[in-house]
């Protein structure tokens, strides 16, 4: 049974607004790509998952705090009494493990993978129980390979999921006591990441205008109902447009006191404000 479900990162939905709308310093681009290549890889992860739900409670990206430490769990499983907690990269290249690390990284991932199941081990452990957590890491990328790598290292392959997947399904279903388990540790997840990367913008420093989905080039009124991107020769219907102009300004600058003047302004006139008018009026129901 699926008791959270992924939500794109806010740092990635703001990331990718900005995109077109500012320029990016190499580190801003380096962390837009990892973090949309993580996020793809979580959820082609969550995809092997979805027809597990018979056999265990899925809980995604969870955030824990215990003892001011904060620990952030891509995917937790909870079958027949056992927790399986899943750390999710999706790299690419080469990589070498000594004496049980990865050598020549930032932060090895064994060593967080080891600190976020002692995290949850103590966040159960203060509810009363003792259970076994078994934590892997999981290489979505097919193009990688890891050197070095022992036997008996909690690490796991994309050709290597579906047949762990069985085996946890095999071993029995979820229980009432899993779901109680899963719903108790939903109380102590945290919504803000301490660790989120702001990057600093602001209304001056962002450009508005309509960006194309698909190249975040600006663009230009084609003829009363559409859009056109001259870069990539899109065509959009403005309604479309206009749906996600707003979901980006919204992202980015949150709700305002003046949306149809605003999502005027930041659409530059390529949408009359009749249309945004009607939008904005009525956007629950048959826009
Ligand atoms: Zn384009």
């Amino acid at each position: 049974m699926l008791m959270k479900v992924r939500e794109k990162p806010i740092e990635l939905q703001k990331l990718e607004a900005l995109r077109g709308r500012m320029a990016f310093t190499s580190e801003q681009e380096h962390l837009y790509k990892s973090l949309l290549i993580g996020y793809r890889g979580e959820c082609l992860n969550d995809g092997m998952a979805d027809d597990m739900d018979e056999y265990v409670m899925r809980l995604h990206d969870l955030l824990l705090v215990s003892g001011g430490r904060t620990c952030q769990i891509d995917s937790l499983f909870i079958s027949d009494g056992k927790v399986y907690l899943l750390e999710i990269k999706n790299w690419e290249g080469s990589f070498d493990i000594k004496d049980g690390d990865f050598i020549g990284l930032a932060a090895c991932p064994l060593a967080q993978l080891k600190r976020s199941k002692l995290i949850l081990e103590n966040v159960v452990r203060s509810m009363g129980i003792e259970l076994e957590v078994e934590a892997r890491l999981v290489f979505m990328n097919p193009k990688i390979v890891v050197y070095g790598i022992q036997r008996d290292a909690p690490i796991l392959f994309v050709h290597q999921i579906p047949e762990y997947y069985r085996d946890i399904c095999w071993r029995g279903g979820w229980s009432q006591w899993d779901r109680r388990l899963a719903e108790r540790l939903l109380k102590y997840h945290v919504a803000v990441n301490p660790y989120q990367k702001e990057v600093p913008y602001s209304r001056a420093s962002v450009s508005s205008g309509m960006m194309c989905p698909d190249c975040r080039g600006k663009m230009m009124g084609f003829d009363l109902v559409k859009l056109y991107c001259s870069r990539c020769n899109f065509y959009e219907l403005k309604k479309d447009g206009l749906v996600r102009a707003k979901a980006e300004l919204d992202t980015l600058f949150g709700n305002s006191l003046y949306p149809q003047r605003d999502l005027y302004l930041w659409c530059e006139g390529l949408v009359s404000k009749r249309m945004i008018h009607t939008f904005i009026t009525q956007r629950s129901s048959k826009f």
